[in-house]
């Protein structure tokens, strides 16, 4: 197999890193971390190496410098508890003493912030060295081989490697605690699933702690430590180490490039594409060649397209029509945004269901028919089940998604009751989504059993399937759907819509508001009569959080007590 040391695993900000710089880095970071006196604190956690278990908290953009704390988290024993920058101050406190986090890894331009954070939480704090200064460290292998980066293999599978924090759309956010086996099974499939190689060069956008970016970001951070390693073990033949990642080793040769965007800007995506594929069929050697988002994204690069003059416009769409691959994930893809970008782009995007709970599970495949409207099927080693709710009204087949895969998490960190009340007894997660299965044997998710499923007069109706629906009017941009309590049905469908900017203008100038019986007119050949809304709220936002998605639960609430 040939080796990727040299080549780019990283690109962020214009810079390149190679596999080796980032190694050397990991190593460096790793080294600092053994060598300072870190409070251990174990509670919860069965711990390996001079870490023993020890929260590193890991606060950088999505950088070299990022995946490098990581690693280097890894190799000393550490769990990384990634945090995003997008967390207001008070967020970023709870979760830090939350996860009782010990050290502060953070990079130049947090520093001064990050450090006063880290003082308040009594954690010790460094800044992550640059890492293209750390390039080369000639003692690195040396200390590979005298144990001085150590772990038993047998010991580390089921040890915690990561706690990261749910997107807080249902309540406060959970610290979900991934194992290095976890996250190596889930690496595997992604890598199966998607066939990922050192040919790919993925880019990927500002969204850490967000299963879609952990899922691919961190199939290619894998890609890399597993690559490094397999080159130091030929180089060293230290077999410990080799124990040590072998449970990750085995899939993870892709060795692929990551390019992060530092901030989603619709302008800079269009471009870093054109770049990458100049029309006369000439392919840059950086070309991009797979893209993820979540479907806002696809949304405002839809609006981006239409922007542009004619000419750019057929720059554009032949350039994105290169892409290997295009996925969507984290909320519902709605249909037109599916549609509208096939025929900007050609790509059918492949939609795909996580959670943060473990990460990717069901999926469109790679080959082979996307549905749209579905989420797809299982991965190979994945077991689903639908809890049907034997409450009535429901269809048969349909009922909460239940998952037990290899890529699971261990536990909700601090939360044994709400872990236990998790699983079911044969060690199925629970997963809080209603879905059912299609005459295919595809998955469609209904929505969340919480506040996406209504009960309307004796009838369970799908939010989620109600939305997709409406954003098809035409002057319809978002909407959100959800039930209030009603006396006579015990819930009414209840839509809060944001019009289009550009009717929402002409509806001013003529001094009419869109109306709930308009609205209906339109959808009842759409729509069965008890789905459609019954009460119309015309906003000019959504109140999305930082991962896009509305608080549903917090919105019925608040809509429901003004009532
Ligand atoms: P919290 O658990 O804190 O309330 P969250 O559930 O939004 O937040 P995540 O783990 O980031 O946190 O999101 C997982 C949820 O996102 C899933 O349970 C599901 O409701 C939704 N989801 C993910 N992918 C899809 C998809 N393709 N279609 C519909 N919903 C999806
Ligand atoms: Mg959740």
């Amino acid at each position: 197999r040939p080796s990727v040391a040299g080549s780019i695993a990283i690109r962020a900000d214009q810079k390149s890193y190679t596999y080796s710089q980032l190694l050397s880095s990991a190593c460096n970071i790793s080294r600092l971390l053994s060598s300072t006196n870190i409070k251990i604190n174990n509670k919860g956690v069965s711990g390996h190496g001079n870490l023993g278990g020890a929260r590193i908290g890991i606060v950088a953009k999505p950088s070299a410098e990022f995946v490098a704390g990581m690693l280097g988290t890894w190799l000393s024993g550490g769990v990384a508890v990634p945090l995003a920058l997008s967390y207001p101050e008070a967020e970023l406190l709870h979760v830090m003493n939350d996860s009782d986090i010990s050290f502060v890894l953070s990079t130049e331009d947090y520093g001064e912030t990050m450090q006063s954070i880290a003082t308040r939480c009594a954690a010790q704090f460094s800044l992550i060295p640059p890492v293209s200064s750390t390039f080369s460290s000639p003692t690195m292998t040396d200390e590979l081989q005298t144990g001085e980066i150590e772990a038993d293999g047998s010991l580390i599978d089921e040890n915690p490697a990561l706690i990261v924090y749910t997107s807080g759309t249902t309540g406060k956010p959970k610290g979900v605690v991934h194992t290095h086996k976890s996250i190596s099974a889930q690496v595997k499939m992604l890598v199966d699933a998607w066939e990922y190689t050192s040919t790919d060069h993925m880019y990927s956008a500002d969204i850490i702690g967000e299963a879609c970016f952990l899922a691919d970001a961190v199939t290619t951070f894998f890609s890399a430590y597993a690559e490094i390693f397999f080159t130091l073990i030929s180089l060293t033949r230290t077999i410990h180490v080799h124990g040590l990642f072998n449970a990750l080793l085995a899939p993870l040769y892709a060795g692929s490039t990551v390019e992060f965007i530092p901030k989603f800007s619709v302008r800079h995506i269009w471009q870093r594409w054109r770049e990458s594929y100049p029309k006369n069929g000439a392919k840059a050697d950086d070309a991009i060649t797979v893209f993820t988002g979540v479907p806002t994204m696809y949304a405002r690069l839809i609006q981006g397209f239409q922007a542009m003059d004619p000419e750019q416009q057929v720059l554009s769409a032949y350039a994105a029509q290169q892409l290997r691959l295009m996925m969507s994930g984290s909320s519902a893809l709605p249909q037109p945004v599916m549609h509208e970008w096939e025929t900007i782009t050609g790509h059918c995007l492949l939609e795909r269901y996580g959670m943060t709970e473990f990460v990717m599970a069901i999926s469109n495949p790679l080959r082979g028919a996307r549905k749209a409207g579905t989420v797809g099927k299982p991965f190979p080693g994945v077991q689903v089940r639908i809890a049907e709710d034997k409450s009535g009204g429901g269809t048969i087949g349909e009922g909460e998604l239940c998952v037990k895969s290899p890529s699971l998490f261990k536990e909700y960190w601090k939360l044994p009751q709400v872990t236990k009340e998790s699983f079911t007894d044969d060690g199925f997660f629970k997963t809080g989504d209603a879905c059912r299965v299609d005459e295919d044997g595809y998955y469609v998710i209904l929505g969340r059993t919480s506040a996406d499923i209504m009960k309307v007069g004796g009838y369970k109706l799908s939010a989620l399937e109600i939305e997709s629906v409406l954003l098809q009017h035409p002057d319809i941009a978002e909407c959100c759907v959800f039930g209030l309590p009603d006396k006579d049905y015990g819930e009414a469908v209840s839509a809060i819509v944001v019009l289009d900017s550009e009717q929402k203008r002409k509806q001013e100038e003529s001094n009419s508001a869109f109306s709930l019986e308009e609205l209906c007119n339109w959808a009842k050949d759409k729509l069965a009569p008890y789905k459609l809304p019954t009460r119309l709220m015309l906003w000019d936002s959504l109140p999305r959080n930082a991962m896009g998605k509305v608080n549903k639960k917090e919105l019925k609430r608040q809509l429901g007590n003004e009532k």
